[in-house]
């Protein structure tokens, strides 16, 4: 609740977006999470991660997580692996953070045109002939807008892509270079030219990790298809989901059936 009391002396912007970052000893409590929930609802240019040492999730306190979750917020627990970690902090990964049924609707159905990106990965280790789930390595994330307030209005700021987003994460992963990965992106638009091209770049130079995206709307004109085709001969699979996958294991439109161009 101090937090909150704080935060209108801070004067943020209307314009950009803002990501809030608590790392807190203690889970909110019931109240605290509503107060949460109902600053987030009401200002949608911020976003919320709370990273906490210990998590309560018995009674009222899991309700109020879970109403802080559907908020937008990410609700995560530190935890001591990741005192290794790249960025010198715990690394949060134990509490999954789910994406809010709305923002999935409104971003992965396909008679939407969503002006933002959403990203959904899983990873996969190969142990034998088997693809083994990594629990600790499945989220979403979403493009970056640039947070610059000297821009003038009409000055289209592209921010950061979705896909270069995942990037900037996964070194963070330390994934063995002696074992097979694979991850997989749910993606709400296909990756622009740009972000293919570094997507395959990132593939040549990382022979252990395999790709493979599933976008919701794939773009294939122009500089877009000769994005893909790059990213296709990198290795990547890239694929449109299909309705048919709304009964997939993940509960998510999951689909391999359609190759590029099809749609
Ligand atoms: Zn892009």
């Amino acid at each position: 609740m101090c937090l909150l009391d704080q935060i209108p002396s801070w004067t943020l912007n209307e314009s950009p977006q803002y990501r809030i970052t608590c790392y807190i000893s203690y889970s909110p409590c019931h109240d605290c999470a509503e107060n949460l929930a109902a600053f987030l609802r009401e200002n949608s240019r911020v976003q919320l991660r709370i990273c906490a040492s210990r998590i309560y999730k018995v009674g009222e306190y899991k309700t109020g997580l879970c109403t802080l979750q559907k908020a937008g917020a990410q609700v995560t627990i530190m935890t001591p692996k990741g005192q290794h970690g790249t960025h010198g902090v715990q690394k949060m990964c134990q509490v999954r953070p789910l994406m809010d049924k709305e923002i999935f609707r409104e971003n992965f159905h396909q008679d939407r045109w969503p002006h933002e990106t959403y990203l959904c990965y899983e990873v996969e280790r190969l142990e034998g002939d088997s693809w083994i789930t990594v629990e600790e390595l499945k989220g979403f994330l979403r493009n970056e807008p640039k947070i610059n307030q000297f821009l003038p209005a009409n000055n289209v700021d592209p921010g950061r892509h979705a896909e270069l987003c995942l990037l900037d994460q996964i070194p963070s992963w330390t994934l063995n270079e002696s074992l097979q990965y694979r991850i997989t992106c749910y993606i709400s638009w296909s990756p622009c030219h740009d972000c293919a091209e570094n997507l395959a770049a990132f593939l040549r130079e990382n022979s252990h990790v395999q790709l493979r995206i599933s976008a919701s709307c794939i773009y294939t004109r122009g500089m877009y298809g000769t994005g893909l085709h790059t990213l296709q001969k990198a290795g990547a699979q890239v694929t449109i989901m299909t309705p048919e996958g709304q009964h997939g294991t993940h509960g998510v439109q999951v689909g391999w059936e359609r190759p590029v161009g099809s749609c």
